[in-house]
């Protein structure tokens, strides 16, 4: 069989990189190696220019509003136009929380002050006056795929989204983009944008299975994961290469596991509140 060779472009691994975000670029490589797929992780840091028409798929985490201040300059004048380009080509993209509010129009961090973002993406994000913390889950709807997501949020950032982005799901427990409109995260192309710690990737397969699969077949037309066989399941037993679900029983466990946590915090919130 031919080799195949995942390339994952890291958005500023040292400075964004919040909640283990970077359990996401471990996420992609581990499901890649399922099927055989080689991963190359470049790291892109300030002042690294970024290799054109090299990724395949780009991950950049979140960051506190120090960070994304030390950063926007590098983000917009070296790397911009060309993430630009990538992102209207098909490359596949996962940004989290302040690397999704630096991918859109602007950002107002607390004091006030606005910075700008790259404008890949059409939306924009405001100041709130609180924080939206703790555990969410979400009900996506990705390109007509439905599936629930979850996991964790800590940001004051309040995201409104544009009219040509689609959001990636629906709050069912947690704040979402602002806290106000119901929406989760956004999707434009092949670019996830979320406010989803957790990390997010290592929680949900399926949006992990998702950027591998885009990222490939923006650059091999027609390729699907399906058409390459899981090599090993998560016990690595040698004897059993295909494994009927893509999503490991160690991965299904942990996922609802989680989910129930959210739902049980969700009725403890309630009680205590019903009880004052
Ligand atoms: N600093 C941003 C905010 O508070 C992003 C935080 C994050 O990445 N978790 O909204």
């Amino acid at each position: 069989m031919k080799k195949i060779i995942l390339n994952i472009g890291y958005l500023y691994p040292t400075l964004m990189n919040l909640y283990g975000d970077r359990g996401n670029v471990t996420a992609l490589s581990y499901r890649a190696s399922l099927r055989g797929i080689e991963t190359n992780v470049i790291p892109l840091r300030p002042g690294d220019k970024i290799p054109k028409k090299k990724i395949h798929v780009f991950f950049m985490g979140g960051g506190q509003d120090k960070e994304q201040t030390l950063i926007y300059k590098d983000f917009i004048n070296l790397k911009g136009q060309i993430l630009k380009d990538e992102i209207e080509s098909g490359t596949a993209f996962l940004a989290v929380c302040g690397g999704y509010q630096l991918l859109g129009h602007s950002y107002e961090v607390f004091n006030g002050e606005k910075i700008k973002g790259i404008g890949a993406l059409d939306v924009y994000t405001e100041a709130g006056k609180n924080r939206s913390i703790g555990n969410i889950l979400i009900d996506a709807d990705l390109y007509g795929k439905k599936f629930e997501v979850i996991g964790f949020e800590n940001h004051g950032g309040r995201t409104f989204l544009g009219k040509t982005v689609k959001p990636l799901g629906k709050v069912i427990i947690g704040g979402g983009n602002n806290a106000s409109d119901g929406t989760e995260g956004a999707v434009y192309k092949n670019t996830i944008a979320t406010y989803l710690h957790g990390p997010i990737l290592p929680k949900n397969p399926l949006l992990t299975d998702f950027l591998i699969e885009r990222g490939l077949s923006n650059y091999n037309k027609g390729f699907t994961l399906d058409s390459v066989k899981i090599l090993k399941n998560e016990k690595n037993t040698a004897k059993k290469p295909v494994v009927s679900s893509p999503v490991s029983s160690i991965e299904e466990i942990a996922f609802s596991s989680v989910r129930e946590i959210i739902i049980s915090e969700k009725n403890k919130k309630r009680e205590l509140f019903k009880r004052n």
